[in-house]
């Protein structure tokens, strides 16, 4: 359990359990939650980098050249 608000960091007892700061009312279930889906979203999106840049270097010229042509010729 958080001990502090992270935003205004007044102290706050363990047994405060109100979902909002009585200082600054930021909600303090949600803040963290946020930073964390935040941060979850970056890290897939270099592991999607990763992936692609991976997938990029192990595809062949001419199956890249291929798509492409696939590609245009479907529009
Ligand atoms: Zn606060």
């Amino acid at each position: 359990m958080k001990s502090e608000c992270p935003k205004c960091g007044k102290k706050l007892s363990i047994f405060y359990f109100k979902p909002k700061c009585p200082q600054c009312g930021c909600e303090l279930a949600y803040y963290d939650m946020d930073k964390m889906l935040e941060e979850d979203a970056k890290k897939a999106e270099a592991e999607f980098a990763k992936l692609d840049a991976f997938i990029d270097k192990m595809t062949p010229k001419f199956i890249k050249k291929k798509m492409k042509k696939d590609m245009s010729d479907s529009k």
